[in-house]
């Protein structure tokens, strides 16, 4: 599956949270440490970042692998930013390729991202299609399962849903249609929800600064795997709460 992450902290250079770590998000799109379905990502990435002083994020986004893309290295070195979401895409069976289907997905203020599969995409998902209004639905970004997702959860912000609920109903609902693995990743540029549902999930606090990500990208202490099954919430204070997934609302 896809490797994803997000950071909330003091503004950095991109590359230092992506390309710097020996086992950062950059080097996970070919040599993931702890990837369980799937080998590579190399059908797509994307990284989203607020600027300060701007609620609205801006996005990079291309449809191969990023050790191919020349803009990267630059973008990467000269961007600095405080709040950061960026994943690299391992396409799962049925989905649409192109940029359109890489995360970050965004609107207004928020960007979002999601590692799993909704199996059965798209013929078996009728049911969870239905609960969108048809404008919704149409204007789906891409036809992948995870644009399915990101507007389900869209649909739950615009009626006002914190982060962290939005995320947590969304998977509720999601897992009464589909056995999917849901490990979705959420932010607004100050504070960011994750859930860990059937894939890894990690994150670290340092003074300041929250990092979730996939899988660690280094080996220094501190890390800590998030279980199976949790919503996690954290600030660009550092603190980080997680919850049982199933008895949250
Ligand atoms: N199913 C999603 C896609 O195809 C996410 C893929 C993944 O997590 N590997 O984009």
């Amino acid at each position: 599956m896809c490797r994803q992450l997000a950071y909330l902290g003091p503004p950095v250079a991109l590359r230092e949270l992506l390309v710097t770590p020996p086992s950062g998000l950059y080097r996970q799109s070919w040599a993931p440490r702890l990837q369980q379905h799937g080998t590579v990502n190399v059908d797509g990435f994307g990284v989203g970042w607020y600027a300060e002083g701007d609620p609205v994020p801006a996005r990079y986004r291309r449809p191969g692998p990023v050790w191919a893309d020349e803009g990267f290295a630059d973008l990467t070195r000269v961007v600095r930013s405080g709040a950061v979401l960026a994943a690299v895409r391992s396409a799962t069976e049925g989905c649409a390729a192109g940029e359109q289907a890489a995360a970050p997905f965004a609107a207004g203020r928020w960007l979002f991202a999601h590692n799993g599969v909704l199996p059965g995409w798209p013929e078996q998902l009728g049911g969870l299609a239905a609960l969108l209004p048809p404008a919704e639905l149409l204007s789906l970004t891409a036809r992948t399962d995870s644009a399915l997702l990101w507007a389900l959860v869209l649909h739950r912000l615009r009626g006002g849903a914190e982060l962290g609920e939005a995320l947590a109903d969304t998977v509720r609902e999601v897992v009464k249609h589909s056995e999917g693995r849901l490990n979705l990743l959420l932010t607004d540029g100050s504070s960011l929800a994750a859930t860990a549902w059937g894939d890894d999930l990690h994150h670290r606090s340092d003074p300041g600064a929250v990092l979730v990500a996939s899988e660690p990208g280094d080996d220094r202490p501190g890390w800590q795997r998030v279980p199976d099954r949790s919503l996690l919430l954290a600030t660009a204070d550092g603190g980080v709460t997680v919850l049982p997934l199933d008895r949250t609302h």
